[in-house]
């Protein structure tokens, strides 16, 4: 028999709101750089008679994402106690919405090897998030600074068919949060979660069937990695007779295996109930539209905009697009050409060439000294700089070999081009004289391979335009001197 996975995800996406959900305790992105239990306060510590306010950016966040998601926002929202007891937690229950999300019925198109394919996304609903736990020999360490940071669980419909698919749905909905600004997508500092809901039936098959959900995914390669393990170990359990059992999974990563963390019987009743202290959150049309005007273009239409607009490829346009700070680069050099789209191809291929290297390259060292400094391109590069350089090449007053030194030399002090050009006497020489007599003088030096040329070997003429290119220290402008000695070599062979 035949089977197919079923999946569905939870996602949880910190929001990169200065002040916690219900209090004013400032957000520490990962707990970076602060000391533990520091940025906390009576209502995030669940002292008795404090009272949660509602933070209204979070909110706003919420809806941009489901907005982004294609969701429907609900008018009327409500916050609902999830009891379960667990040192983390210090009020004993977690504020979360559970009958009224924010929002729903959404979609989030992917593409895969497969082709395009609509995910439904379920809900959209606001939380917080927990305290950190750290496990030392037979203490455990509470840290509550991220206690109450805001929280957006975003749930799909069991519409997934692969781990192909899982992971682009992850990927993008990451890239969606970044460009929407909500999230830093920065997956090591744990910011995005995911809870992967699996099950497998008879292909074909309509109805689902049990599934095991899998906690605490925090990457990409945690959560393709539990998802396939999880698809065989059901299919390997299925098929030896057996049946799949709901259960609450946990991933070993040191192992690459599921395991057990608890069973049905012993799964949490949660006892929702409205929280007695925060009114109904009701949401205005007159809002909503305000916050959809705020709807930046998201990355696909950017992508295909750069194709249309600038004669880009497919590829080279979704590496422009692939950070919004590129993409709004790129466009700052190659707005004033776009019908002319040699020059945006040129553009796009210096800053998907030479830039990424060097940005690479400059990012990886600053890694190893462990102080990851983020390289903003406009810092290094301004965009009327990289434009100058476009037309310095297509003027010919340098060439393409040149224009990579004369890049790299930008890169590094910030200057413009054509002030290191002259600084460093690298402009092409293009003057016909000059030209004619370095050619005269590299057949003179050279009167075997001139000879050569005039026996009819023509392969020498490349060999002969290497001296001159030579002779000139890689500043002939190329095409010039190739006419050039290509008439004087003829002129010789009419001689003979
Ligand atoms: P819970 O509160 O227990 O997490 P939900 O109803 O919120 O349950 O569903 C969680 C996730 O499980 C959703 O993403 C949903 O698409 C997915 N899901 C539900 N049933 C199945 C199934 N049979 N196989 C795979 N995924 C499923
Ligand atoms: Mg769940
Ligand atoms: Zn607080």
């Amino acid at each position: 028999m035949l089977y197919e996975p079923v999946i569905g995800l939870e996602v949880h996406a910190e929001l990169l709101t200065r002040s916690k959900m219900f209090c004013s305790c400032a957000v520490i992105e990962g707990g970076m750089g602060v000391e533990p239990n520091t940025h906390v306060c009576p209502v995030c510590l669940a002292l008795p008679g404090a009272l949660p306010v509602i933070n209204e950016q979070a909110i706003a966040y919420t809806i941009l994402t489901g907005l982004a998601l294609n969701c429907e926002i609900g008018p009327f929202n409500l916050f609902a106690r999830k009891n379960y007891f667990y040192p983390d937690l210090p009020k004993g229950y977690q504020i979360s919405q559970y009958e009224y999300p924010l929002c729903r019925n959404g979609w989030l198109e992917i593409e895969t090897a497969a082709g395009a394919k609509r995910i439904g996304i379920t809900r959209v609903h606001q939380e917080e998030d927990t305290g950190k736990l750290a496990h030392v020999g037979e203490l455990s360490l509470i840290d509550y600074n991220r206690a109450g940071v805001p929280l957006m669980e975003i749930v799909s419909e069991p519409d997934m068919r692969s781990v192909d698919e899982v992971r682009a749905y992850a990927e993008k909905l990451r890239h969606i949060l970044r460009y929407l600004g909500v999230n830093s997508g920065d997956m090591e500092k744990g910011v995005i979660r995911f809870e992967a809901n699996v099950s497998i039936r008879p292909a074909g098959d309509e109805k689902l069937y049990t599934r095991t959900e899998i906690k605490n995914l925090n990457s990409f390669r945690a959560l393709t990695q539990a998802v396939d393990y999880e698809i065989a170990r059901q299919t390997a359990v299925v098929q030896a007779g057996g049946a799949v059992e709901q259960e609450t999974l946990g991933w070993d990563e040191a192992r690459a295996q599921t395991y057990l963390q608890r069973s049905k019987e012993s799964a949490h009743d949660y006892r929702y109930f409205p929280e007695p202290d925060l009114p109904p959150l009701e949401i205005s049309p007159e809002q909503v539209r305000a916050i959809r005007a705020q709807l930046p273009e998201l990355p696909d239409a950017k992508r295909d905009r750069f194709m249309r607009e600038y004669g880009l490829s497919h590829y080279q346009a979704m590496l422009l697009t692939e950070e919004r700070a590129i993409a709004d680069y790129f466009e700052a050099c190659a707005s004033k050409w776009k019908t002319s789209s040699e020059k945006c191809k040129a553009v796009a291929n210096w800053i998907t060439g030479e830039l990424f290297r060097l940005m690479k390259e400059e990012a990886e060292v600053e890694v190893e000294d462990k102080v990851k400094v983020e390289v903003k391109v406009e810092d290094k590069i301004k965009p009327e700089h990289l434009v100058e350089l476009v037309i310095l090449v297509e003027t010919g007053v340098i060439n393409l070999n040149t224009a990579r030194l004369v890049f790299e030399a930008m890169y590094a002090t910030g200057r413009p081009p054509r002030s290191i050009v002259e600084e460093k006497g690298l402009a092409q020489i293009s003057d016909t004289q000059a030209l004619r007599r370095i050619v005269e003088q590299v057949l003179a030096d050279n009167p075997k391979e001139a000879a050569d040329y005039a026996a009819g070997k023509e392969a020498v003429l490349k060999w002969l335009m290497g001296q001159v290119m030579k002779a000139t220290r890689g500043k002939a402008n190329p095409q010039m001197a190739q006419e050039i000695l290509l008439a004087a070599l003829q002129k010789r062979a009419g001689q003979i």
